[in-house]
């Protein structure tokens, strides 16, 4: 079956006592049993509800792991509380390799949650794998990934850091969240765990906060649902719900975002009021090339540096009408935002600063002409 179909199918067959084509929202903390600790797989809510199994179910598929393969998805309350999990994968003394560019959160919970616990953590440059070779320690647990990055848009070449990762007996873990996994699968290039704050394009229509984790090792898919239990973070049933809607739509919408990505960014690639832009799809990226080889298409985020430095930058934000100014991304409608007032101001004054003048679109699925005309207008 091929990634649009599942998306639509997989985990979702007809619920059995009435044909209902769509899974219901099982609103149910807990279940009948016919004798003490005699059930149909269902005890408690928490450890397990129908509606979240069937979102679980749809997120391994879609990242390549098929139901009953041993692996699978592990849908968090929040992207951050997919973070949360994969921190206690960690023991006393373990450290973690952080990437250079990454989303704020991430840096925020390793650097001054576990940080300040006393785990270890350092950053490296991804995008330079011998960098990250290097920085490598004997207690590294885990070597984290965000490619494309967020929000400079650079791509890593996930086959050689997760050989690198596993020379050192590290886990890869990748936060798949810009690219999807209709655009790119990292379990295939070698990864352990694929990350997303579902938040974001696999919901993607602004209404609803939740995360997952999926990984293709039956062990490790076995601990993080015991951490998923044990810690708690679960998605209520109409979140997963949401999720699961928008899901069946990915493919169709991730088209949109990328055509309409991939013209914004030519179009403020010839403006000489534009300074620089950052799109894997250009083939003046640095990372063009790998990553045509790992992604399927270059995704809907654009990023670019207005002339004109931060003024111009906050100016612009505050100007456009269609592009709404707004943190998050990947629904269908268009954001701006300035990453160093926003979504990246935790990293102000660390290894993950980001340039003050830097503009972030999250480009959305209206016609590109409205766009263009917004972001022109707004340019002044
Ligand atoms: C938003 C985001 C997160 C955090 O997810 P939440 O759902 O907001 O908790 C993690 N990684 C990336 C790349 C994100 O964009």
């Amino acid at each position: 079956m091929r990634f649009e179909t599942k998306a639509i199918h997989r985990g979702q067959d007809p619920e059995p006592a009435t044909g209902a084509v769509v899974v219901p929202i099982y609103a149910t903390s807990t279940y009948a049993q016919s004798a003490p600790g005699k059930h149909a797989g269902y005890e408690y809510s928490r450890t397990d509800n129908p509606t979240r199994t069937a979102l679980q179910t749809a997120l391994g598929e879609l990242e390549g792991v098929g139901e009953g393969s041993g692996g699978g998805g592990v849908a968090t309350a929040s992207g951050m509380a997919a973070v949360a999990l994969c921190g206690y994968l960690l023991g006393a003394g373990d450290h973690v390799l952080l990437p250079d560019d990454a989303y704020g959160g991430t840096f925020r919970f390793f650097a001054r949650v576990l940080g300040e616990q006393g785990f270890e953590w350092s950053v490296a440059r991804p995008t330079e794998p011998d960098s990250v070779a290097a920085a490598i320690r004997p207690t590294t647990r885990l070597v984290w990934l965000e490619t494309p990055s967020n929000p400079l848009l650079r791509v890593a070449d996930i086959t050689r850091l997760a050989a690198i990762a596993h020379d050192a007996g590290a886990l890869l873990v990748v936060d798949n969240t810009f690219a999807t996994p209709y655009l790119q699968r990292p379990l295939e290039f070698g990864a352990d765990i694929v990350l997303h704050s579902t938040t974001k394009y696999l919901g993607g229509h602004s209404d609803v906060v939740g995360g997952a984790l999926v990984t293709a090792d039956r062990e490790l898919h076995e601990r993080l649902r015991f951490l998923q239990n044990a810690a708690g973070p679960v998605p209520g049933p109409f979140d997963a719900w949401l999720v699961l809607r928008g899901i069946k739509t990915l493919a169709v919408r991730m088209e949109r975002h990328c055509a309409n990505a991939a013209a914004i960014a030519e179009y403020l690639l010839a403006d000489d009021r534009v300074a620089e832009v950052m799109y894997p799809g250009l083939a003046s990226h640095p990372d063009h090339v790998l990553a045509g080889r790992q992604m399927d298409a270059f995704g809907g985020m654009v990023s670019f540096r207005p002339r004109g430095g931060r003024a111009a930058a906050h100016r612009l934000a505050e100007q456009t009408e269609v592009f709404f100014l707004a943190e998050s991304l990947g629904g269908v409608e268009s954001l701006i935002e300035i990453p160093a007032a926003m979504t990246h101001q935790s990293v102000v004054g660390t290894p993950l600063e980001v340039p003050d003048d830097l503009v972030r679109l999250s480009v959305g699925i209206e016609h590109v002409d409205d766009l263009i005309e917004d972001l022109d207008r707004a340019l002044g």
